[in-house]
């Protein structure tokens, strides 16, 4: 299963049991996986290497998994971090997503609930912060959208993206086929509590649908989904 390109993950948990099975796990799911037990080996590797992803514990023997990701984010803003923190604390999840993690688990979480975790963090990571030099073509229907250059041809011809648009777009290309809801995105895409004007987002696939849609008023692709959000769908 593991392929020579496939991600590795830095693993920087203490507890050495959940340790073991998380990285048994992640294994098996084709990723390359390099442990560190303390503040200080995660460090280590980190200036040694680049990662795909950082799963970071936040109570460590020897340091805070907040600070680790702070000082991650001055050097590469591009890695993706999920912190792992421990049931319920409220702070610690405000804590660490002011710190740039992306993404945080509450222990004790379910196996299959982390491996989609880390799954989704790696293919919106592709979208969101796509490599230096990488082209990320995306095309459905008529159109072909390019996130990083922020560009797409449609039927109306070229146009230019705005940030926020060529963000919803990566979370609705990561996540083609599935509801997404209305407070996941104002919160994903606009950092937006969910109790938020959500007039914006409708304006927002307003816009998009002008953009993408052969008939903007019967839309295939940004699909309303009554009571929950909308969904996207590729199509062919
Ligand atoms: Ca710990």
């Amino acid at each position: 299963m593991n392929e020579p390109d496939a991600p590795t993950l830095l693993l920087v948990e203490d507890e050495e049991h959940i340790a073991q099975g998380l990285i048994f796990n992640l294994e098996q799911e084709g990723y390359r996986v390099v442990h560190a037990a303390t503040g200080k080996k995660a460090l280590e590797a980190l200036a040694a290497r680049d990662f795909s992803l950082l799963i970071l514990d936040v109570m460590l023997p020897d340091a805070n998994g907040f600070d680790i990701c702070r000082s991650v984010r001055e050097q590469d803003s591009r890695v993706p971090v999920l912190i792992l923190t421990a049931l319920g604390d409220e702070n610690h999840r405000i804590t660490g997503l002011r710190g740039g993690a992306d993404d945080y688990l509450t222990k004790p979480f379910s196996l299959t609930e982390f491996l989609l975790r880390v799954k989704r963090m790696l293919e919106r990571s592709h979208w969101y912060r796509p490599a230096p030099g990488s082209r990320n073509l995306y095309r459905f229907g008529p159109n072909v959208v390019d996130l990083k250059e922020r560009r797409a041809t449609t039927l109306c011809g070229e146009i230019e993206l705005t940030d926020l648009e060529a963000r919803i777009l990566g979370v609705f290309f990561v996540r083609e086929g599935e509801v997404l809801e209305r407070s996941e995105l104002l919160a994903s895409v606009w950092k937006m509590s969910p109790e938020a004007e959500t007039r914006t987002l409708d304006n927002f696939i307003a816009r998009l649908r002008k953009y993408f849609e052969t008939d903007p008023s019967h839309p295939e692709h940004f699909l309303t989904v009554r009571g929950k959000g909308y969904r996207f769908v590729a199509g062919k």
